[in-house]
C-alpha cells in the first residue's frame, strides 16, 4: 500500500468534499498537509478541525483572519492560514505534498495547477479550464518537470482507464493511432434541457441549469452542462491529454450517464468504462492510482438500471459544443477566449443578469474577436484572459438592457 500526502485546492467545492470523503476512508492510506478554499470559512473550519491540515490558504485576508479566530478560538493553534494566489502556488509546490488534487473552478485555477505540475507532483486533474486556457503549453511543462497527470473529469479519467498501460503513463504523448485505437467517444447526459422546447430555452432560470438529471456539481459546471459547453471543454481537455486530432474525438449523448466514456479499437472492439454517476469513483481510482480502492460508491445494479440510450448531439439545440468544437481546430487563441468568455457569461446567468440563450452571444463574439490572437507563454494565456473577460463583460452590458 503506498502512503500519500495530499494538498486538496479547491477542498471546500464539489470535488473538494468527494475528495476529502474517499480520504476520510482511508487513513492510513493517505494524510492532508494542506486545503484551500475561497471564502467559506465555516466549511474550512470543520475540514481543519476533521484532517488537522499543516497549512490552509483563503481567497482574502478577511477570511484568513475569520478562520484564524475560530481555530483559536477552538484552542487550534498549530495550523498555518495564509491567504491569495501567491500561497495557492506555494502549497501546490511545497515538498510535504506528493499528490496535489487541482480542484478549484475556472482560470483562478490556473496558476496553482501549473506550479504543482513544475514541482513534478502527482497532479489530479479537476480544473479543465486550466488545460483548456493553456494547452500545449501545459502538457510541456508536464514533459519537463516529470509530473504525473492523472485526469479526474469522469470522461477523461474513463478514457485513460479504457486505454493500454503504456499510454496512461504518458499523457500528452500518447501515441493511439499505434496502439490500434481509432477513436475517443465522449458521452455526456445533455443537461436538463435536453427534451425542453428550444424556443422555451430563452426563459430558464440559473436553478433549472443547476439541476442535472444525473450529477450533483458546482454551480459553474452545472450550468456548462446545460449548455453542453462543458462538453466542449473536455473535447478541448481531451485532444491535449491524449494527443489527438479533433476528427479523432466524436461526442455521443447517453442520458444515463452510465458509461462514462468509451474508446473504439480497430479491430471493432469498443472498452467502456461504466459505474453509478458518482465523483468517488474517477477520484478513488486517481488517489490510489495504480491501485484500487473502495470509493464508498454503490456498485452498478444491472437489474435495476434504466435501459442505455444514446443519440447524436443536435448542435441547434447546444450551439456552445459546436463553437467549442470549432475553436480546439482554430488554435489556442479562441480556445482561452472562450473559456475566459463563457466564465464572465456563467457568472451573468446565475446573477439573472442575462438569459441562458445570451450565453452562447457572449462566447461566439468573444471567439470571433480573439481568434488570431498567438498564446506562447502563461503570461500571454493570463493577458488574454484578462482581455476576454473585459470584451464579455462590455457584450453583457448591452445584453442586460435587453432583458
Ligand atoms: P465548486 O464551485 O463546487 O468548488 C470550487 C472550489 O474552488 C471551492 O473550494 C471554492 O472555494 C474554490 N474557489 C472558488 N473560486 C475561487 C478562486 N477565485 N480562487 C481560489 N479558489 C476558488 O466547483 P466544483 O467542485 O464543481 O468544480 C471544481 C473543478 O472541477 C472545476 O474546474 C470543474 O470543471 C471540475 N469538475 C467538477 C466536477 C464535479 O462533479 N463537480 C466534474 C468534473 C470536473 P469556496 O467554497 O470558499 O467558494
Ligand atoms: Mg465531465
Amino acid at each position: 500500500m503506498t502512503h500519500h500526502n495530499l494538498c486538496v485546492l479547491g477542498s471546500t467545492g464539489s470535488i473538494g468534499e468527494n475528495t476529502l470523503d474517499v480520504v476520510r476512508r482511508h487513513p492510513k492510506r493517505f494524510s492532508i498537509v494542506s486545503l484551500s478554499a475561497h471564502s467559506r470559512v465555516d466549511k474550512m473550519l470543520e475540514q481543519c478541525i476533521e484532517f488537522t491540515p499543516k497549512t490552509v490558504v483563503m481567497g482574502s485576508n478577511k477570511a484568513a483572519d475569520s478562520l484564524k479566530e475560530k481555530l483559536r478560538e477552538r484552542g487550534i493553534n498549530d495550523i498555518a492560514v495564509l491567504y491569495g494566489p501567491q500561497a495557492l502556488c506555494d502549497i501546490a509546490a511545497a515538498n510535504d505534498a506528493d499528490t496535489v488534487m487541482a480542484a478549484i473552478v475556472g482560470s483562478s485555477g490556473l496558476m496553482p495547477t501549473m506550479s504543482a505540475v513544475n514541482a513534478g507532483k502527482r497532479v489530479l486533474l479537476a480544473n479543465k479550464e486550466a488545460l483548456v486556457t493553456s494547452g500545449q503549453l501545459f502538457i510541456d511543462a508536464v514533459k519537463a518537470s516529470g509530473a504525473k497527470l492523472l485526469p479526474i473529469d469522469s470522461e477523461h479519467n474513463a478514457i485513460f482507464q479504457c486505454l493500454p498501460e503504456l499510454e496512461q503513463k504518458r499523457p500528452g504523448e500518447c501515441a493511439l493511432e499505434d496502439n490500434g485505437i481509432s477513436k475517443i467517444l465522449l458521452t455526456g447526459s445533455g443537461g436538463p434541457f435536453r427534451t425542453m422546447a428550444a424556443e422555451l430555452l430563452h426563459t430558464v432560470s440559473p436553478d433549472q441549469a443547476c439541476a442535472h438529471p444525473n450529477w450533483d456539481m458546482g454551480r459553474k459546471i452545472s450550468v456548462d452542462s446545460a449548455t453542453m459547453m462543458n462538453k466542449g471543454l473536455e473535447f478541448i481537455e481531451a485532444k491535449w491529454l491524449f494527443n489527438v486530432e479533433p476528427k479523432q474525438i466524436q461526442v455521443v449523448l447517453h442520458p444515463q450517464s452510465t458509461i462514462h466514456s468509451m474508446v473504439q479499437y480497430k479491430d471493432g472492439s469498443v472498452l467502456a468504462q461504466m459505474g453509478n454517476p458518482d465523483m468517488r469513483t474517477p477520484i478513488a481510482h486517481a488517489l490510489a492510482y495504480p491501485e484500487r480502492i473502495d470509493a464508498g460508491v454503490e456498485p452498478l445494479d444491472f437489474f435495476n438500471t434504466k435501459p442505455f440510450e444514446f443519440e447524436a448531439v443536435d448542435f441547434e439545440r447546444y450551439p456552445n459544443l459546436k463553437l467549442a468544437i470549432d475553436a480546439c481546430s482554430m488554435g489556442q487563441g479562441a480556445c482561452t477566449a472562450l473559456n475566459a468568455a463563457n466564465e464572465i457569461a456563467v457568472e451573468a446567468f446565475l446573477a439573472e443578469r442575462i438569459r441562458f440563450t445570451d450565453i452562447f452571444k457572449i462566447n461566439e463574439s468573444s471567439v470571433n474577436y480573439f481568434v488570431s490572437e498567438q498564446v506562447s507563454s502563461i503570461d500571454d494565456v493570463i493577458a488574454l484572459d484578462a482581455k476576454a473577460r473585459a470584451f464579455a463583460s462590455e457584450q453583457l452590458i448591452s445584453l442586460e438592457a435587453e432583458k
